[in-house]
């Protein structure tokens, strides 16, 4: 058993910007994990909660300490084009994500059909709610409208499955995303990202449907295309297209998808390629739709030529046509990466989906990594990196806990600790170089070779600060922890009136 095995017994603190919520079985800021479920069962959503357990299963640990898990489906609604977005919960609830959003940047107003204990037991609030859809649902200005119930209305059974499907050619969707039962905010995102693009099947099933735009990174040429599915750096995906030319690819329009129509595209590709492992629902409609997913993602030399090879053979490309793709493409990949080697013992903490990849990519520059730890579920779409990174004596921890991040940082001692906010915050008070993996890595690009390039920067000016944090501590020794925090807390020690 690995010493980061230890499931957590208690939350522990978090950062502002993760205090939206952190559900843990038994207690949380839904009011109990347990009750919530057998209250949501009762009120007949056992057949939603069954589909979430088997979607994002929990397994051996509690649920990982990150925000409300609902931020990631408001995220994606907000992102999309002509699409309005509801939400249905408790005030407190409501402002955090609210807040949260606009943190990142959201810059569009979040809806929200308030309630109190009269119209939540009497019904009133489904009709409040209906009656919020029909008026937000003028086709001058939506393509969809989406409804998204909290953890109480999910609870209370509040049956959105009842709403309207359509009103005035404008679509409605609405879904459940309660914190007891979608684990993270990255699984959330499949939850409506999948029921999108099921709408959306069902649609294209129909008769004819919007093409999608052109956009950046895509290509012009009538190729067939990639779907990629998960948020990437906005560069990313340019990348991977040069990639993907060699091989007579194009990169589709991505998923979560920015416009309605875009999820036409999505669907309509050669084969899909879950670059982040988690979207569950979403790979389900590309089985639905006849189309092969692939996993794993273009990180390094060998992780490109892997994915490249898996991507051709989905695809039905000669092997000879995959060969001299690598040939063309691989040389650049090892160029950057061995004009950039990372000499550092760096451990990798998210709750992104990309850990396993961003682990992968250290390695082959050179860098040890002792400890991956990812709030993801296993799924067989990392289980390539999985496989790669155990075979170097890597320790894989999916659905890591706080305690099991923090425990591989003070057990290896990296030079580097890239990690959630809490754990940075353990990290640099312990004089461990430590940087968000949200801000700063996620804010990069990963794959090709401006990825490998990117990596290896942040890794090496961050090491640098090592010396430093530990002249800092030396310094400042006790000061501002336990009862000395803050200024002023302790008495001077000499001088005054
Ligand atoms: S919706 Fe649920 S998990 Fe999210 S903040 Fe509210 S009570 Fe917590």
């Amino acid at each position: 058993m690995s010493p980061y095995d230890n499931p957590p017994t208690r939350p522990p603190d978090r950062a502002p910007d993760e205090q939206a919520a952190a559900p843990t079985k038994g207690g949380g800021c839904h009011g109990g994990h347990e009750t919530m479920l057998k209250a949501a069962k009762a009120a007949g959503k056992t057949a939603t909660l069954e589909r979430l357990a088997e979607d994002y299963p929990k397994g051996p640990h509690d649920q990982p300490q990150s925000m409300c898990p609902a931020f990631g489906s408001l995220r994606v609604g907000l992102r999309m084009r002509r699409t309005a977005t509801i939400l249905s919960g408790s005030a407190c609830c409501v402002y955090g994500l609210t807040f949260t959003s606009h943190f990142y940047g959201a810059r569009r107003t979040v809806g929200y059909v308030p309630f109190n204990s009269e119209t939540l037991v009497t019904g009133q609030l489904y009709e409040d709610i209906r009656n919020a859809v029909t008026e937000m649902a003028d086709p001058e200005h939506y393509d969809a409208v989406v409804v998204i119930n909290l953890c109480v209305p999910t609870a209370s059974g509040i049956p959105l499955d009842r709403l309207p499907r359509e009103i005035d050619g404008v679509r409605v969707i609405g879904i459940d995303v309660p914190g007891f039962g979608v684990p993270t905010h990255a699984e959330a995102k499949d939850v409506l990202a999948g029921a999108m693009l099921r709408y959306a099947r069902a649609e294209a099933e129909q008769g004819p449907v919007q093409r999608p735009r052109q956009k950046d990174g895509q290509d012009a040429a009538d190729r067939p295309t990639v779907t990629l599915i998960g948020e990437l750096f906005p560069a990313d995906p340019v990348g991977i297209g040069a990639l993907l030319a060699p091989l007579g690819l194009a990169v589709g329009p991505q998923l979560p998808s920015r416009e309605w129509r875009d999820l036409y595209g999505a669907l309509d590709c050669r084969l899909a390629a879950a670059v982040h492992p988690f979207y569950t629902a979403s790979v389900r409609e590309f089985h639905a739709a006849g189309r092969k997913v692939i996993g794993s993602g273009p990180v390094g030399v060998e992780g490109t030529a892997d994915w490249l090879q898996s991507v051709g053979a989905a695809a039905g490309v000669a092997e000879a046509t995959i060969d001299a793709a690598k040939t063309k493409v691989l040389p650049a990949i090892r160029a950057v990466l061995e004009a950039n080697p990372i000499k550092a013992r760096v451990t990798v903490s998210g709750y992104e989906g990309s850990e396993l990849l961003v682990a992968r990519l250290l390695a082959e520059a050179g860098a040890e990594v002792p400890y991956v730890g990812t709030a993801c579920p296993k799924t067989p779409w990392s289980e390539a990196d999985r496989d790669w990174l155990a075979a170097r004596g890597t320790h894989v921890q999916y659905r890591a806990a706080l305690e099991q991040d923090l425990a591989a940082m003070r057990d290896v001692k990296p030079d580097l600790a890239l990690g959630t906010t809490p754990l940075v915050q353990a990290a640099k008070e312990e004089g461990v170089p430590a940087i968000y993996f949200t801000n700063m890595v996620s804010a990069r690009p990963l794959f090709g070779p401006a990825g490998a390039g990117a990596l290896a920067g942040i890794v090496a000016a961050q090491t640098r600060g090592r010396e430093r944090f530990r002249q800092m501590k030396g310094f400042f020794g006790d000061i501002g922890s336990g009862d000395s925090a803050g200024y002023g807390a302790q008495p001077a020690a000499q001088g005054g009136d």
